[in-house]
């Protein structure tokens, strides 16, 4: 009876064992099916990004240039430009002539509105510049072009709010240009994914730092875009589901930055930043960079700082902040200004972004054909 039964138990076994390949045949294939099934807007979850070559490093960053940068993107972007100020409005036209100038075809969308604050009602304008419109997902790029308003009777000196956020706005439009071309070949790619540049009006207080009375352009968009089905006509999605990832880049110019980590949720990108940085650091690629890591450490916590991603934050998106703590020493002050912008830190800066925008998106720049021939 035992053994009979052990033998019986033997044969039970190797039944089960093969049904136990069939099912787990069976469960390879659903997850086959199952990954090219998966929701548009779980693809973010598990987006992996590229590691481009060191030749392919070199090529993309051939077209970086922090002197261009300075005369035709950041100088224009250095006057008063509170909101519904001369200045704002020509700051409004640098960024749009600029992107427009660009080959790759950037569609501008303009979200203008009015608001009131402790000055009374004002004009908003936040710009929205995305590279392939009919592309679900959006990895984005944010700045705010606004400066802090210093009533007249502070007025001894112009604030011009260089690092507060001229130069991230200058970086985000470096960045365009630099990658003009992949980013044209990519747009005319089949791919779902593309770039979106935001640039937000109103992100200071006008008067002092309230719920009401800061974050008007960011408040507003995210706002706007929860109600905006996205894909067009889509009736459970809206344009916020198409967010990947909202890297937003502020105060940024000072010497000696030290990114830290906010939000457990993105470290991995956090972490990736800091690889492109030990990666162009070994090819010296970097100017006045003595160790292997200065700016981006995923392991060090940074406590929650208030900015323009927080309505964006509240509605579930994935944040990525880059601003340095502590802050500029000059942050806030008559002394944010172009005198003291560190260059190499913003030129070090550009590269790392630049490459981190082009592995996200998958692109790999060409090479060019002699570059094996070249001394
Ligand atoms: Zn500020």
């Amino acid at each position: 009876m035992w053994k009979g039964a052990t033998t019986s138990m033997a044969e039970q076994s190797h039944r089960l064992s093969i049904m136990r390949s069939f099912y787990t045949a069976l469960i390879g294939l659903t997850f086959i099916f199952h990954t090219d099934g998966v929701p548009w807007t779980e693809e973010k979850l598990r987006h992996s990004a590229l590691t481009l070559s060191e030749d392919e490093i070199r090529a993309a960053l051939s077209h970086t240039n922090l002197e261009q940068m300075w005369q035709r993107d950041l100088r224009p972007l250095l006057v008063t430009r509170y909101p519904g100020s001369a200045g704002s409005l020509a700051v409004q036209n640098h960024i749009k002539t600029t992107l427009a100038s660009l080959e790759a075809g950037w569609e501008v969308t303009e979200d203008s509105f009015q608001s009131q604050t402790p000055y009374g009602p004002l004009p908003f304008t936040n710009l929205v510049a995305t590279l392939n419109p009919s592309a679900r997902r959006h990895l984005v790029l944010a700045c705010h072009y606004d400066s802090k308003y210093y009533p007249p009777q502070w007025h001894g000196r112009e604030f011009q709010g260089a690092t507060d956020s001229a130069v991230p706005c200058a970086m985000m439009l470096e960045l365009a240009r630099a990658l003009d071309e992949e980013l044209k070949t990519q747009k005319n790619s089949s791919s779902n994914l593309t770039l979106q540049l935001i640039f937000f009006d109103g992100e200071e207080a006008l008067f002092q730092w309230t719920a009401t009375d800061s974050l008007y352009g960011s408040r507003h968009l995210a706002e706007k875009m929860e109600a905006t089905p996205h894909p067009k006509g889509a009736k459970d999605t809206n344009q916020l589901h198409g967010i990947d990832l909202f890297v937003l880049l502020d105060l940024i110019g000072a010497p000696s930055p030290i990114f830290g980590n906010q939000f457990p949720s993105t470290t991995s990108w956090l972490s990736k930043l800091q690889d492109i940085e030990k990666r162009l650091h070994s090819m010296n690629q970097l100017v006045g960079h003595p160790n292997s890591v200065l700016y981006f450490w995923p392991d060090r916590p940074v406590g929650h700082i208030l900015d323009d991603h927080i309505p964006f934050l509240h509605r579930g998106v994935k944040i990525l902040h880059l601003i340095p703590y502590p802050f500029p020493a000059v942050w806030h002050t008559f002394d944010d200004n172009e005198e003291n912008l560190d260059r190499p830190t913003i030129e070090n800066l550009n590269k790392i972004l630049q490459i981190f925008v082009l592995e996200y998106l998958n692109i790999r720049p060409s090479i060019p054909s002699n570059s094996q021939n070249a001394p």
